[in-house]
């Protein structure tokens, strides 16, 4: 190096040369120009590392706009969505170490199942074809009564999220009995939930008493209240099994924490007799006029309701759920859809409990919602294919409040979406998404699924939890059950009909 300097030096001194060095000298600067302004446009260019690429396929976003996009792709960083667009175009933007491949496959928003009571798997059939008070009486009460421990209720839970996850399902709202336990195997799973700590005027498997329910519930929404993916609620079962001064008390503790409330309203004809006798208003008037409902309130089923009741939950900012197996096994009736949705109430779809429905999948949840609505108002345009996925995804996100967060595939929401296969037999040929999605998909078409940017099911294999380990759990629970129903079975005649009414709905509904 310094040999060389020596030598330049020493030739510099004739003018044809100082020339030629001159033109290198200035051919050397622009070269460095040139380089330096074409940096910071090679920087722009250079795609930017993400957590998470899902490339091609058919996005169907269900933006405001329902763009689905032919060849998408979803770029994913930080547990949320940062682009949705065509594949090349997020290609050149974003990078990423994990890509999905989701070529000639549909990417869905996450289902939200609105409703249901996930260890009830672990009554899945125990009781069939009977009407919600037998049911309740003679097979769920006793059983609930029986069987249900903290240990009962996490293995049900674990075998519910894993067919949840197995059916696309990404947000669920729960109503059941130590609650804190399913928060915490739906965390360790990293399925999103909004679940509701059931309270009700009658000593039930984890509280004996109601204030013992309400200090549970204080400590539980505590707990839980920053997780990223459990939203803790307060969940008092029915206006008919919860006094008028204790609803006040929850909707008092909704304000105070914030937390979400989830109740079982309208569902049967004898509940909206009752409340009429006994209040003398329909059950959405009763609990508007008591100050109950508020825009924090998640309503299931709320099946026998009028034009009235429709304009109260639409004003108050209710969230509704319509369970149509649930309603159609229970021959319990069927919910005014179409004038729910015109009136723009924010309403969402759910399985209710696996023991009245008696899976969690959301698809044939879609597909009964369409078919229901159209055989009940003789009109085959009521609740199309597209409106009944919009009741999956930005409805029940809705019906939630959190659609800001989730429910639709847009930059700055949460990263929860579904890479379903398309190549079935029962989905040959395809002519359209919706059509496809709605009437032909089923939840074992579900391929991948991904939850707040974590892939949780990987082509049909479950990452986060262990499935033959949770069957076996679940196959050994169920020779306690069966023993339990037997034996309580003499007792469901005769006395447990006198009971009817409050305490046996108390189970669920
Ligand atoms: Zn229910």
């Amino acid at each position: 190096m310094s040999s060389q300097v020596k030598s330049s030096s020493a030739i510099v001194r004739s003018a044809p040369v100082r020339g030629f060095f001159r033109k290198l000298s200035t051919a050397f600067v622009s070269a460095i120009v040139l380089l330096s302004s074409a940096l910071p446009a090679a920087a722009a260019q250079r795609p930017k590392r993400v957590d998470l690429l899902v490339t091609g396929g058919t996005i169907v976003t269900m933006d405001k706009e329902r763009r689905v996009i032919e060849d998408g792709a979803v770029a994913v960083e930080g547990g949320r969505i940062v682009a949705v667009g065509k594949r090349s175009e997020v290609e050149r933007r974003y990078a990423a170490a994990e890509v999905i491949d989701a070529r000639g496959r549909a990417v869905i928003p996450g289902l939200v199942n609105a409703h249901t009571h996930i260890p009830m798997t672990l009554f899945r059939g125990i009781a069939d074809d009977l009407d919600l008070n037998e049911w309740l009486t003679k097979f769920i009460f006793p059983a609930e009564a029986k069987n249900v421990t903290e240990d009962f209720v996490r293995t049900g839970t674990q075998l519910g999220l894993a067919e949840m996850i197995r059916g696309g399902t990404t947000t669920y709202c729960d109503m059941y009995y130590f609650e804190d336990a399913v928060a915490d195997e739906t965390a360790r799973a990293g399925v999103r939930g909004v679940l509701g700590e059931t309270v009700i005027d009658f000593p039930v498997a984890d509280n004996k008493t109601w204030a013992e329910a309400m200090r549970y519930t204080e400590t539980y929404v505590a707990k839980w209240r920053k997780h990223p993916l459990v939203t803790p609620a307060i969940a008092p079962h029915a206006p008919y099994t919860v006094s008028e001064a204790h609803l006040r008390e929850v909707r008092a503790f909704s304000d105070r924490t914030g937390a979400p409330v989830v109740i079982h309203v309208s569902e049967t004809r004898k509940e909206v007799e009752d409340i009429s006798k006994q209040m003398g208003a329909r059950p959405v008037e009763y609990l508007a006029a008591i100050g109950f409902l508020s825009a924090r309130t998640v309503a299931a089923h709320t099946v026998h309701i009028t034009e009235k009741e429709i304009g109260l939950l639409k004003d108050f900012g209710v969230g509704s759920v319509h369970n149509p197996q649930s309603n159609m096994k229970l021959a319990s009736g069927v919910a005014p859809v179409p004038q729910m949705m015109r009136a723009g109430v924010a309403l969402g779809l759910g399985t209710d409990g696996a023991a009245s429905n008696n899976d969690l999948s959301m698809w044939e949840e879609m597909d009964t919602a369409a078919k229901l609505h159209k055989l009940n108002s003789n009109d085959p345009r009521a609740v199309s294919a597209e409106e009944a996925l919009m009741l999956a995804t930005t409805g029940g996100a809705r019906a939630l409040h959190m659609e800001k967060e989730i429910g639709s595939l847009e930059a700055g929401k949460r990263a929860d979406l579904v890479v379903v296969d398309l190549d079935a037999l029962h989905q040959t040929p395809r002519y359209s998404i919706y059509s496809h999605l709605v009437y032909a998909t089923k939840a074992s078409d579900v391929r991948t699924v991904v939850i707040e940017g974590r892939v949780v099911m990987r082509d049909r294999r479950l990452l986060t939890l262990d499935e033959v380990l949770i069957k076996r759990k679940a196959r050994a629970l169920r020779e306690r059950v069966s023993r339990s129903i037997a034996a309580a079975r003499p007792l469901a005649g005769a006395g447990a009909a006198a009971a009817c009414g409050r305490r046996n709905s108390r189970a669920r509904g």
